[in-house]
C-alpha cells in the first residue's frame, strides 16, 4: 500500500493548506495593532489564538484563512455563544502570552498543570500523546527517562519542552524550535538525535516533508487532554464554552469534525488516532468492531476482483456484498465530498511543471481514506464510473481555472475508463465541461482499457481532439497493445508504467523497454512521460534517454490542489 504517497484531500479546498503553512505563516504578522484590540471593541467576539502552522488542528490555508480541526470547532461555538469568531494565528511561541495579556481569549493547547496555573480551561476537546522520533538506528526507548547524553529537537513552549524541564535531563541537551514539525526536520539534518513531538503531527511531518528513515522510537507518550485555554481575565467564559461543547458533542457536530479532519471514526475524546496510525481502514477496525462487517466485505470484494484481474472481462454487475459501498459512492459523489490530489508533472529538461494529474481520493466516513483501487474498479462494475469521471472533470476544471498563469502551457491529467469513452453523451458532456478551460485537458485511459474496446475508442478519440482534449496511454508497455492499435489512436503522450520505471538505472532490462517505448512514443509523433520516478537517479537516466516528461514521488506526490496552486506560484 502507498498510503505515505495519497496526499490526501476532500473537496473543501480550505483543507488543502496543509503544508503551505510556512509560506502562510511567514506572511501573517501575528501581533498586528489590528488585531491586538483591547476589550471594547472585542466584546461580542470570540478571540482565537494559536499557531499559524499546526495541521490539521489550527493553521493558516495558502490563502491566510484560519482552518483545521480547532478553528472549526470554535467557530462551532462561538456559533452556538452568539459571538463572532475572530482568529489571530502566528508564533505559537507568542501564543500563551497573548493569552496571559487578554489580548485573545482562547488558545487551544495541550493540558498540564503549569499550564493550568496560569489559564482557566475548558473540558477536553481530544485526547492526545508524544512520541520519540528519530532515524530508524537509533536505539527504541520506552520512556523519557530513558535519555541520556542525546540531543532531543522540542517545540519552545511546548508540551514537550515543559516535559522536558520538568525531568531530570543529566547529560540532555534541548533543541529548541519554533514549530513542532522543525524538529523532525532536525533530527533528519543530524542536529538532533530524537525529536519529541506529538504523534499525529509526527507522522504529518515525515510524509509530507518526505523524511523518509525517520519513525517513532517509542510508545506513546505524555498523554494529555488537549483543552481550550482560556484568558485569565474571562474565567466566565469557561462554562459557557463547556455547554457549546457539550451541546456540540450531543449534535454530533465535533465528532463530524473529527473524522473530517483528523480522519478516524474514534469518538472524541478516546484517543488521537491520526498518531497512533495513519488512518486507515485497520484504525478504523481496531477502534470499533462494528466496522468489521464493511472491511470484510471490501477485503472479499478485494480478493474476488484480485482472481479476476488476470482475465479481464465486460464489467459485470456489482455483487449484493458491494450493494452498501457502491449506494455510499455514489451519494459521496452526488454530495460532491468525493475528493482529488494533484500530482505534479514535469518538463524533465528545463524542471518546468507541465501541468498535474488528478488522482481521485474518497474519505470513506466509516472506512476511512479509501484507495482508488478499491472503489474505481467497483464504480466500473456498475456503470456508475461515468458519473464519477463526469464529476472529476467538472471539479477538476473548475479548480485549474484558478492556477496562475506560469507561461506554460499546463495541462490536467485525468483518468477515463474504455466504458467513459464508448458512451457517446458522456462524451459530449466532457466536451462540453471542458470548454474554454485553461488549462488544457488530457484524458489518461490505460492500454489495457484500449485493449479492451479499441473499436469504440477510437471511435471517440477523432470528437475529443477536435475540441483541444489530448490522449495519453497510461501503464504503457503493461498491456500488450498492437502497434497497429497505437498508430490508430495516434496518442498525443505514452506514459510509461511505473513498473519499468522503478529499478532504473540497475535494471538492463527494464532500461531497453524504457528505451524503445520512448523511441517508439517519438515516432508516433507522441510525448513520453514516465511515472515512478522515485528518486534523483531515474531523473537523471530518463533525461539521457531522451524522456520528455515525468512524474513520482522523487519529483512531488500527489498533493492537494492549494499547494499545486502555490508550486506553480514560485514557478510563475
Ligand atoms: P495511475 O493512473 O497509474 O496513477 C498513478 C498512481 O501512482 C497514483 O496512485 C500515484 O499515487 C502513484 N504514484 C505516483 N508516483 C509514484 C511513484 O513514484 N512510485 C509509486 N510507487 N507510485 C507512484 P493512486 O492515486 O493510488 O491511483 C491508483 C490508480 O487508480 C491510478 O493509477 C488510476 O489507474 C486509478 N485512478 C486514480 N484516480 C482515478 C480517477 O479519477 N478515475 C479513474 N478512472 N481512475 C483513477
Ligand atoms: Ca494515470
Ligand atoms: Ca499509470
Amino acid at each position: 500500500m502507498e498510503a505515505d504517497g495519497k496526499g490526501n484531500t476532500r473537496m473543501r479546498m480550505a483543507r488543502g493548506g496543509l503544508a503551505t503553512w510556512a509560506l502562510a505563516a511567514m506572511a501573517l504578522a501575528f501581533a498586528s495593532p489590528a488585531t491586538a484590540s483591547g476589550d471594547d471593541d472585542a466584546r461580542g467576539s470570540l478571540r482565537f489564538g494559536g499557531d499559524a502552522g499546526y495541521p490539521p488542528y489550527h493553521f493558516l490555508d495558502s490563502r491566510g484563512h484560519a482552518d483545521g480541526f480547532d478553528v472549526e470547532l470554535a467557530r462551532a461555538v462561538a456559533d452556538d455563544l452568539g459571538l463572532e469568531p475572530v482568529f489571530e494565528l502566528g508564533d505559537w511561541s507568542a501564543a500563551l502570552e497573548r493569552l496571559a495579556r487578554d489580548e485573545v481569549d482562547i488558545v487551544p493547547m495541550f493540558w498540564s498543570a503549569e499550564r493550568e496555573r496560569r489559564f482557566p480551561m475548558s473540558d477536553p476537546i481530544l485526547l492526545r500523546h508524544h512520541a520519540l522520533f528519530g532515524h530508524f538506528e537509533t536505539p527504541t526507548l520506552e520512556s523519557l527517562e530513558g535519555l541520556a547524553n542525546a540531543r532531543v529537537a522540542v517545540q519552545r513552549s511546548g508540551l514537550a519542552w515543559e516535559a522536558m524541564h520538568e525531568l531530570d535531563r543529566a547529560g540532555v541537551t534541548l533543541v529548541e524550535l519554533d514549530n513542532e514539525g522543525e524538529t523532525l526536520a532536525a533530527v533528519a539534518r543530524g542536529d538532533a538525535d530524537y525529536a519529541l513531538a506529538p504523534t499525529g503531527i509526527g507522522y504529518h511531518a515525515i510524509q509530507r516533508d518526505d523524511l523518509h528513515g525517520l519513525v517513532a522510537l517509542s510508545p506513546p507518550l505524555l498523554e494529555r487532554k488537549y483543552v481550550f485555554a482560556v484568558a485569565p481575565e474571562r474565567p466566565e467564559l469557561v462554562p459557557e464554552i463547556n455547554g457549546a461543547l457539550e451541546r456540540l458533542r450531543r449534535d454530533g457536530v465535533q465528532n463530524r469534525l473529527y473524522v473530517e479532519w483528523i480522519g478516524s471514526p474514534m469518538a472524541p475524546g478516546t484517543g488521537d488516532p491520526a498518531g497512533t496510525a495513519h488512518p486507515s481502514r485497520l484504525a478504523a477496525v481496531a477502534a470499533a468492531g462494528f466496522l468489521l462487517l464493511a472491511a470484510l466485505a471490501l477485503l472479499a470484494w478485494r480478493h474476488r476482483r484480485a482472481r479476476h484481474a488476470a482475465a479481464p472481462s465486460a464489467p459485470a454487475g456489482a455483487t449484493p456484498a458491494d450493494a452498501p459501498l457502491l449506494a455510499e459512492l455514489r451519494e459521496a459523489i452526488a454530495r460532491h465530498e468525493l475528493g482529488f490530489a494533484l500530482q505534479p508533472k514535469v518538463d524533465l529538461r528545463s524542471g518546468r511543471w507541465l501541468g498535474a494529474e488528478m488522482l481521485v481520493r474518497w474519505e470513506h466516513p466509516r472506512l476511512g481514506a479509501l484507495e482508488p483501487d478499491d472503489f474505481v474498479p467497483l464504480a466500473e462494475q456498475a456503470n456508475a464510473i461515468g458519473e464519477m469521471t463526469l464529476y472529476l472533470v467538472r471539479q477538476g476544471l473548475e479548480q485549474c481555472r484558478n492556477w496562475p498563469d506560469t507561461g506554460d502551457p499546463l495541462h490536467v491529467s485525468i483518468n477515463v475508463s474504455a466504458n467513459d469513452l464508448a458512451d457517446p453523451h458522456l462524451v459530449d458532456a466532457i466536451i462540453e465541461a471542458s470548454r474554454g478551460s485553461v488549462p488544457g485537458l488530457m484524458l489518461e485511459i490505460t492500454e489495457t482499457e484500449v485493449m479492451r474496446e479499441p473499436g469504440r475508442v477510437a471511435e471517440a478519440l477523432p470528437r475529443l481532439r477536435a475540441h483541444g482534449i489530448r490522449i495519453s496511454v497510461d501503464d504503457f508497455g503493461a498491456g500488450h497493445s498492437s502497434l497497429v492499435n497505437l498508430r490508430r489512436l495516434a496518442p498525443d503522450e505514452l506514459k510509461i508504467d511505473r513498473s519499468f520505471v522503478r529499478a532504473l538505472p540497475d535494471s538492463h532490462s527494464d532500461g531497453a523497454i524504457v528505451r524503445a517505448s520512448i523511441r517508439l512514443g517519438h515516432e508516433l509523433g507522441a510525448s513520453v512521460a514516465a511515472e515512478g520516478v522515485e528518486d534523483e537517479a531515474i531523473r537523471r537516466w530518463l533525461v539521457e534517454a531522451g524522456c520528455d516528461a515525468g512524474q513520482g514521488f522523487g519529483i512531488a506526490r500527489p498533493m492537494p490542489a492549494a499547494e499545486f496552486v502555490e508550486l506553480l506560484r514560485r514557478q510563475g
